[in-house]
Formats: C-alpha cells, structure tokens, sequence
C-alpha cells in the first residue's frame, strides 16, 4: 500500500468506529417525492426539491428548449464568453422577487458564498458568523483570511457583546447567517441582526437556501415577518425549491457591480449550462403564477408538527433530534423499512451530541402518508421503543 492508501484506509477505518462513515447510494427519483433505492419504492421526506419544480413539465420544456438554443454548456466563465442572455433575465426576476437593485447568479450556493465573502471581506475584516451556519459560509470566511467569530445561534446578545468587544479593532465587520438554519428549520432573528449592524456599521449576510420560493410567501425569510428586513447580501441557491442548480446573491447594483468583477468563484469558474438558467427562470414563473403554491410545504410541515406536538415548524425543515449517531442510524433504518426516506444527520454536519432524523416536507406529500410517518415516529421514536 501505498502511503497515500495507507493515510485513507486509517482514517476510513476510524470513521467507522464511530459510525460517521458516509457512502453514496443509487437513488432514482421517479418523481418530486417517490424515490427507487436498492429495489425498493421509498416516500422522500429529505429532498430540498419542496416544490416539486425538478419535475414540474414547464420547468423541464424551459431547459430542454434552451440547451436547443444555445447548446449545453456555457463554454466559459461568464467573463469571458460564458453569460448567454438567459442570465441577465434570471438576474432581473431575482433582483425583484428579493426587492433589491440587482443580482448575480453563481454557479451553486457553495460556490456564492465562497466568491461573495472572500470578494468583500480580506484580512483586516471581522466576520461573525452563527455556529449553525451552512458549512460554505465558513469555507468563505477562511478564505477571505478575516477574523472570524462565531456567535451562539441565534443569540444577538452574544454577537453584540463580541462587536462590542471587536468592532474597533478591525476595517471592516460582516455578520454572515443561515436565515433559514438547514439542519434545525428555525429562521434567524433577521431584524435584530440589521439593528445590530446599523449600530456596529457591519454588513448582514443571510444565506437563504432553504427560504426561497417557501418561506415569506417564496420571497424568502427577510420577508417572513413584515416589513421587509434590511439584510445588505440575500444569498441562496437555486438547488432547493427552485429545482435545479446555482447560487445567487441579491444587493445593491454597486455591490453586484464589484462582485462580478472581483468573485473568484464567480470570476474563474464557467458559468451555468443555458438550460440550468433557463430552468430557473420557469420556475419563478410557476411561483410567482401561483401564491398559494409556495405556501403549501410549510403548511404540511406545520401540521406534522402539531400532529406530534412538536414546537410549531417554521420551514419546510422539521429535525427530530435523537442524539447518539448508532441509534439515529437505526431510526432512519427502520422508517425505510415502513417505505419511508428520512435523512439520518450526522456530525459534523451537525454539532456532537445531535444527531438527528431531518424531515423535508414538499407540496406534493400526501397528508395520509404525512399521518402514517407521523404516527409511526410519535410511538416508535418519540416515545424511545427504538
Ligand atoms: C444547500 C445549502 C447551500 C449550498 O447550496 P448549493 O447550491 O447546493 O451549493 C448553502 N447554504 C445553505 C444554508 C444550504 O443549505
């Protein structure tokens, strides 16, 4: 074996110990929820796709007619000869479903906040940053080499005691925060957070990947509770309910102006195949057609949550926290039994000690089989028979 074999063998081998050894499995999606997984026909409780917009026939034709018209990739990065017209129109629809004076489209989520943070934050900077915050978050702060702080979630005495303590110090602070939290379903307290920066001259950052097109009536968490809040950077994604792929950031024209010319990710990387973008833009068209659509995962999140007395949901996200990683395996194991598909989720994606079953709640689950995973979970989860 060779060294390099011999370092992945060891650190396999100590992942399995303590059961946080991830594989891929073979997962065909027959539609938004029903899944086919070694032979067997499962319910989905764990995709993002909340709308069901992968599948939706208006979304599909869009792409399939853009990569007719322009071809199937982009060729190169959008700087050079990559932006084919479908981006500026996709800019403009997200400028204004996000109420801002413009915006740029990345090629994931990941990769938007790797460009967006390190563009704008370098090493005189300070960024404080929720401890539950999607890991590219982190991944942008390290990048853009700025002190970075973390605050206790959702705690915004702990971020104003650490600018308090630290603003001075540095040129320039950004607080950065999931606003809808991806492994726990809570919003942030977006709000305060604008005050706090007002107060601090910082710069807020929301990561809204899970709130587009669901949450805010689709607009998004700065619009969960009215008015608007004052968030400088709406960042999100295009994977989740929107239905297919790409990052974007909503902010003022100036602030997109310098990001197009300074985001590394943005700046060397090929822009999205024309089908994505195309795909993208459908599917706002099926939100913004129909309010009433976007309104119904977090109503049939809502209700599970009610079913089990669990505290009221306010995203499609609703985790069931069960602590050690053995038996949360297993509780995954014995819903796919039952013909059900819950994530088990592991540290690191979240902290030790909270393992967790992660629900996903999309437009499309049937309330009857919502009541059967329902029942299940409250006599043979929460009431600890695993
Ligand atoms: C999924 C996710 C991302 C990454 O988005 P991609 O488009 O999948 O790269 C970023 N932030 C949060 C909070 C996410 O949940």
């Amino acid at each position: 074996m060779s060294s390099l074999d011999t370092f992945a063998a060891k650190k396999l081998a100590s992942l399995d110990a303590k059961h946080l050894r991830r594989t891929l499995v073979d997962t065909a999606r027959e539609d938004g929820i029903w899944m086919l997984r070694e032979g067997r026909r499962l319910l989905s409780f764990s995709c993002n796709d909340y709308l069901n917009l992968t599948q939706h026939p208006k979304v599909q034709e869009a792409a399939i007619a853009a990569i007719r018209e322009h071809g199937v990739g982009a060729g190169a990065s959008r700087l050079v000869t990559g932006n084919h017209p479908l981006y500026a129109q996709l800019e403009t629809r997200l400028a204004r479903l996000k109420d801002t004076e413009a915006a740029c489209v990345f090629g994931s989520g990941y990769l938007a906040n790797l460009g967006i943070i390190s563009a704008l934050m370098g090493r005189n900077d300070l960024l404080l940053v929720d401890e539950l915050s999607h890991s590219c978050i982190l991944a942008g702060a390290a990048l853009s080499g700025g002190k970075t702080l973390m605050f206790h979630h959702n705690d915004v005495a702990h971020a104003e005691q650490l600018l308090h303590e630290n603003r001075e110090l540095y040129r320039h602070a950004m607080i950065a925060t999931d606003g809808v939290f991806s492994m726990d379903g809570d919003l942030a307290p977006l709000h305060e957070l604008a005050a706090l920066c007002k107060k601090y001259d910082a710069w807020l950052l929301s990561d809204d990947a899970h709130g587009i097109g669901v949450v805010g009536g689709g607009r998004g968490s700065s619009f969960a509770h009215p008015p608007k809040a004052d968030v400088d950077l709406q960042m999100g994604t295009l994977s989740k309910a929107i239905g297919g792929y790409g990052g974007y950031l909503c902010a003022s024209q100036t602030v997109i102006d310098l990001i197009k010319t300074r985001a590394r990710t943005l700046v060397y990387s090929t822009g999205l195949p024309p089908g994505t973008v195309a795909a993208a833009i459908a599917a706002l068209d099926v939100i913004e057609y129909d309010p009433n659509y976007a309104i119904k995962p977090l109503r049939k999140a809502k209700a599970f949550t009610a079913r089990l007395g669990l505290p009221e949901a306010q995203s499609t996200i609703v985790p069931i926290v069960i602590s050690g990683t053995e038996k949360t395996l297993s509780a995954a194991r014995m819903l796919e039994d039952e013909g059900f598909l819950v994530a088990a989720i592991r540290p690191p994606t979240v902290p030790l000690g909270t393992s967790r079953l992660r629900l996903t709640f999309t437009a499309a689950h049937p309330d009857a089989e919502i009541e059967r995973l329902a029942s299940i979970i409250g006599e043979r989860i929460l009431n600890k028979k695993i």
